[in-house]
């Protein structure tokens, strides 16, 4: 099998939960919101954020800033948010000095992905990455693994792994695209109704370092 590893990028590379939490608390207090607000602004980006969720965000909270405009705030606080270990990073660096290639395969805007990217510096550490939004499918479609693996100048039908913490999207999704898969669990269970993983593992570095020990 090729070493080529396609990687999730939100609560698998990055603390994506985290960075939401934060975000809705200063949001709230930036406009005098509620305090039942930071819940419910959480609820509203957690499955995803585009910026259409803005024109429901400003509907329900009466604000003045245009959707764009709030849209436009988030991505910038996200990005300045979120953080990948550097332990997670020098990984990386150790996976492709090694003949690894490494992609990311994540479902979401392209902007704001692209800016998490870039402000973690993990857009350094990457041969290529596929954004859902950019190729009009989201995982679980086979199509986003296989545009990733494309930008890392791979082909899908060599096989390799992918690592992910959604069940659904990322590792029933990279079975079915014929990739192996190393599940995050996050503190969820996994579901009994789908296929398990190949390894379950606690976080990014370890399932770095069981791909550095499986060839
Ligand atoms: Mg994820």
């Amino acid at each position: 099998m090729q070493r080529l590893v396609l990687f999730d990028l939100d609560n698998t590379l990055i603390d994506r939960n985290g960075a939401i939490h934060d975000w809705a608390v200063q949001f709230a207090a930036r406009h005098s919101l509620a305090d039942d607000a930071t819940t419910q602004l959480v609820e509203l980006v957690q499955e995803r954020a585009f910026p259409v969720t803005f024109e429901t965000v400003r509907a329900q909270y009466r604000l003045q800033p245009s959707a764009k405009t709030l849209w436009r705030q988030y991505c910038s606080n996200i990005a300045a948010a979120v953080r990948c270990p550097e332990r997670v990073l020098a990984g990386l660096d150790v996976l492709r000095a090694t003949g690894w290639r490494v992609g990311v395969a994540t479902n979401g805007a392209t902007d704001i992905q692209n800016a998490k990217l870039q402000a973690t510096g993990l857009i350094d550490r990457i041969d290529g990455v596929c954004v859902s939004e950019s190729v009009g499918a989201r995982k679980p479609a086979p199509a986003v693994f296989e545009a990733a693996a494309v930008a890392c100048g791979s082909l899908l039908s060599q096989g390799g792994w992918t690592v992910g913490d959604n069940p659904e999207t990322d590792i029933d999704g990279g079975r079915r695209a014929g990739l192996r898969t190393i599940w995050i669990p996050n503190g969820r269970a996994w579901p009994n109704r789908l296929a398990a993983p190949d390894h379950c593992v606690p976080d990014a570095e370890t399932a770095i370092a069981l791909l550095l020990a499986s060839d």
